[in-house]
């Protein structure tokens, strides 16, 4: 019995490489294949070393359902001053009415408020998936599609740019109750005050999904959606570089409402070590370090769009003013999805990602979605984004070698092994 005791005590303190070399090893080896590429998914990071370990602490043990001091579990008084921490970090960084830190991802905080704001089959005006929107805003085969009546605006054919007279005379038209502003692959700022214009105008209100861009906004290197707008929703993980999850900001009066809607409407109990994670995350955005490396981030990225564009490369809108852009490669005879995988076989990862009108379809795509928020946590500046730029120029030229390509594999080795990646681990 003692014998079967000890044994059953010494599972449950295994480290994972021993109760489970299988999986250790395959942790192993995507730390190994993140250490050996050059990350150029704009909607990736590298999460500080604080955060996952908040993310991998105890508090995963623990059920709080509800909310601090109205949980629906005993032993929360802990638990709570965590939540508690992450909501006040999160109001302070954003200069939110209120905050709701328990959505699991951006797509859970995106249907928590159309199930707090919207009755099914309301009408709601936001942007299409192929110029750039997220399949939370009403693709056909998303849940937003299929309960509610989404209607879709675009970007101007010759500019590559939000055309916000367009956008107006559909909202009069269609006299939706939500607009949504915010995109996945839109380069240029977005002009919130002019959409809270549009929604006043037809009496619709106002969710901006900030996903990609909350980090610029928190540190105010790009115009504040939280003023203007009802709601506004976000993930963690992207330039905001904190846990994979998502938030809920909205003013005072949708407050009840959005946090019915995520408990018990859509969830049941919070993720106690995430919201954690992202207490932490909140922490580090608040300082003058993330901030810089905000600002660096949009260099690099002005940086990367220069010369990709002095090498032949044409940027959907010309250019860039935030952390990605999307090149265009109908010019240069080469696909999104031939791009993607020429460049995973030189060390760069990146997305395949439809162009504005584009006319292949989204398995293949005219394009590649490119952004800076790993790189520039990494380390890089610009004179690493030249040799990138050349890294992928090179790659993309239409008569390359396989000799070429293993060159090219040589050089984002030597570039990468001058920033080394978790050393702890
Ligand atoms: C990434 C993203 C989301 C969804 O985030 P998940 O956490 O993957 O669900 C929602 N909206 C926009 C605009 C995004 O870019």
């Amino acid at each position: 019995m003692k014998q079967a005791e000890s044994k059953t005590q010494a599972d449950f303190l295994a480290p994972l490489k021993v109760a489970d070399p299988e999986l250790a090893g395959l942790i192993k080896d995507e730390l190994k294949r993140q250490r050996h590429t050059v990350e150029l998914i704009a909607s990736e990071n590298f999460t500080s070393r604080a955060v996952l370990e908040a993310a991998s602490s105890i508090l995963t043990n623990k059920y709080a359902e509800g909310y601090p001091q109205a949980r629906y579990y005993g032993g929360c008084e802990v638990v709570d001053q965590v939540e508690t921490l992450a909501i006040d970090r999160c109001k302070a960084l954003f200069g939110a009415e209120h905050v709701n830190v328990q959505p699991h991802s951006g797509s859970s905080a995106n249907q928590a408020v159309y199930f707090a704001d919207l009755a099914l089959g309301d009408s709601v005006l936001a942007m299409k998936l192929d110029h750039g929107g997220h399949l939370s805003h009403g693709l056909k085969v998303n849940f937003s599609g299929r309960f509610y009546h989404f209607h879709s605006y675009g970007l101007d054919r010759e500019t590559g740019r939000l055309d916000y007279d367009e956008i107006e005379r559909l909202a009069k038209e269609l006299q939706p109750v939500l607009i949504v502003a915010g995109a996945s692959a839109y380069p240029r700022q977005i002009d919130f005050e002019r959409f809270a214009a549009i929604a006043k105008n037809v009496g619709a209100r106002l969710m901006v999904d900030m996903a990609h861009i909350a980090g610029l906004i928190g540190a105010g290197l790009h115009p504040d959606p939280v003023a203007p707008s009802d709601y506004v929703t976000t993930t963690t993980h992207k330039t905001l570089a904190g846990p994979r999850s998502g938030v809920i900001i909205c003013k005072g009066k949708h407050a009840t409402g959005i946090d019915k809607a995520i408990f018990p409407g859509l969830q049941g109990g919070p993720l106690m070590h995430i919201i954690a994670a992202k207490a932490a995350c909140f922490k580090l955005a608040d300082t003058p370090e993330f901030r810089e490396r905000q600002k660096q981030t949009i260099d690099n990225a002005a940086c990367l769009a220069r010369c990709l564009q002095d090498g032949g490369i044409n940027l959907v809108s010309g250019g860039t003013d935030n952390h990605l852009m999307l090149a265009d490669l109908t010019n240069i005879g080469v696909t999104g999805i031939e791009a993607e995988n020429r460049l995973e076989d030189v060390g760069i990862t990146v997305n395949k990602n439809a162009v504005p009108y584009d006319e292949l379809p989204p398995t293949v795509t005219s394009g590649i979605r490119l952004g800076t928020p790993a790189v520039t946590t990494r380390g890089f500046r610009e004179p690493e984004m030249e040799q990138i730029a050349e890294i992928i120029l090179a790659a993309l030229s239409p008569h390359v070698t396989a000799t070429e390509i293993q060159g090219l594999r040589k050089k984002t080795d030597k570039l990468l092994a001058g920033f080394p990646l978790y050393p702890h681990l």
